[in-house]
């Protein structure tokens, strides 16, 4: 009979009732991985090279001199994979994040956790920069664990400052791509080259991701998939038996015990030689033999210390491996269950009333207002106007020459600064028109006005707007 174990966190039948990270009394119990190397590290380590290349180079692609990629949420501007979303294109956002939202569902459905083992910046930067800082600095688990306990020599203070240091400059730098992928790499740019002063709310904003991200980083850690992630906690219900995740295939590796040497054991043995390397190297400090558990991200460190050892005790690899508890206990892996039947036709619907929305949205879009604080102007020769904001986006790729006439009887259109608006492709523009006609015209102290808009001669929009005037005024 395998011995259970002690500690609450890791015992079989106490495992769900405490976190791992967590002491009896409530505080922190530090979690220090053992390195750990194999074929899965080693392709995630290639992966996570290439991620780390597109995520830094993102805010850098441009085209036509606009970001690839922008998540502006100040200005409610998005642009993704070089397309701009307007403020006037929520819509289309809304059905984006719902197909991004469906396909999670699906892809979780189906493959578990890797997105979070593989591509999760939180896992990306956390397992493959920060920890790697760290075994260089201060060496594997136990040789931290020593160093935190010793006392604050200089050798301590050396490597605790330099890991620090290092941690701060690549918080800062995680911290500054964010920006750009928020404001544009030019404006981060800008904030980094002028004083403080200049930018303050850029400055803080920059000074405050990279606290957080060296709060994370360097203190948080784990905590941020067990406590924090919401789709950590989507688990338990997105997961069924089909489900392929790192998982322990506990029918071939029980009942567990280590390897005696010159004893006959009276029963037969599992796979699993007890050696608790799986444990050892869980950087969420979990026992994987105790099934699967919110805590795990699927980063398959487990899968490589247990390779390992089996080929050093010569059994066969994979007693923890991608599967599925079906294909664990009957051998068969079922990939097209109903469920991932179902949100398949959901996530082809999204898709298609997307590319619908996408290929009839217009390609022009105005909005107008009245300047705000102000009813009319009287002006010389007996005439009186208004002021309005206009607001135009141009969503095409091609340059639009955009007029405005009023569909109504001797009312002029006097634009300010210039006759008409040039507006480049994919851009928007803010400018200011006045609506002028003669008093003795006026009938109604509010008239209702529609205003078309023209791009190349052709209307693309009609907006009904006020005209304000005092009646029965005769100005000389
Ligand atoms: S149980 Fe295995 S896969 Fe899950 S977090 Fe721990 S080491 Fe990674
Ligand atoms: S590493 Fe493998 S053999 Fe060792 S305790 Fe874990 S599952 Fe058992």
């Amino acid at each position: 009979m395998a011995k259970k174990n002690q500690n609450p966190h890791l015992n079989p039948d106490t495992f769900r009732d405490a976190l791992a990270s967590v002491r009896d009394d409530g505080k922190r119990n530090w979690v220090y991985p053992k390195k750990v190397k194999g074929f899965f590290f080693r392709y995630r380590t290639y992966f996570s090279w290439i991620l780390l290349a597109i995520l830094f180079a993102g805010p850098f692609i441009k085209i036509d001199g606009r970001p690839y990629m922008l998540f502006n949420i100040f200005e409610r501007k998005f642009i993704i994979f070089g397309a701009v979303f307007w403020p006037q294109d929520t819509i289309l956002l809304i059905f984006l994040l719902l197909i991004l939202f469906v396909f999670v569902i699906l892809f979780t459905v189906v493959f578990g956790r890797v997105w979070c083992g593989w591509a999760c910046p939180q896992t990306l930067f956390m397992e493959m920069v920060f920890r790697k800082i760290e075994y260089l600095i201060e060496g594997d688990a136990n040789q931290q664990r020593a160093l935190n306990d010793a006392p604050w020599t200089g050798d301590k203070i050396w490597k605790k400052g330099l890991k620090y240091s290092i941690f701060t400059f690549f918080s800062l730098l995680i911290g500054h791509l964010v920006m750009a992928y928020l404001i544009g790499v030019d404006q981060v740019v800008e904030i980094v080259t002028q004083p403080p002063a200049a930018n303050m709310a850029g400055f803080v904003g920059l000074l405050a991701f990279s606290g957080i991200f060296l709060f994370v980083f360097a203190w948080f850690r784990e905590q941020a998939c067990i406590v924090v992630c919401p789709y950590g906690r989507l688990q338990g219900v997105l997961l069924d038996n089909n489900s392929i995740n790192v998982m322990y295939d506990y029918v071939r590796g029980e009942p567990r015990a280590p390897i005696r040497k010159n004893v006959v054991e009276e029963a037969p043995k599992g796979d699993c030689v007890d050696c608790g390397l799986c444990v050892q190297v869980c950087p969420t400090g979990i026992d994987i033999r105790n099934g699967t558990q919110m805590e795990c991200v699927n980063c398959t460190a487990c899968i490589d210390a247990c390779d390992e050892v089996m080929v050093k005790v010569d059994r066969p690899t994979g007693l923890i491996r991608y599967a599925s508890e079906n294909s664990v206990t009957g051998g068969v892996q079922k990939l097209f269950t109903g469920r991932v039947k179902g949100f398949s036709v959901v996530l082809l619907v999204l898709l298609g009333a997307f590319i619908t929305l996408i290929a009839t949205r217009d390609e022009l879009a105005g909005t107008i207002t009245r300047f705000p604080g102000m009813t009319y102007q009287e002006r010389e020769a007996g005439k009186v106007s208004n002021l309005y904001n206009i607001t135009l986006i141009n969503k095409s790729f091609e340059s639009q020459r955009v007029e405005i006439a009023a569909l109504a009887e001797g009312m002029e259109v006097e634009i300010v600064g210039a006759k008409e608006w040039v507006l480049e492709p994919q851009t928007k523009f803010e400018g200011r028109f006045f609506l002028v006609r003669t008093q003795a015209e006026v009938k109604v102290p509010q008239e209702k006005v529609i205003l078309q808009l023209l791009s190349h001669g052709e209307e693309f929009d009609e907006i009904q707007t006020n005209f304000m005037a005092p009646v029965g005024v005769t100005n000389q």
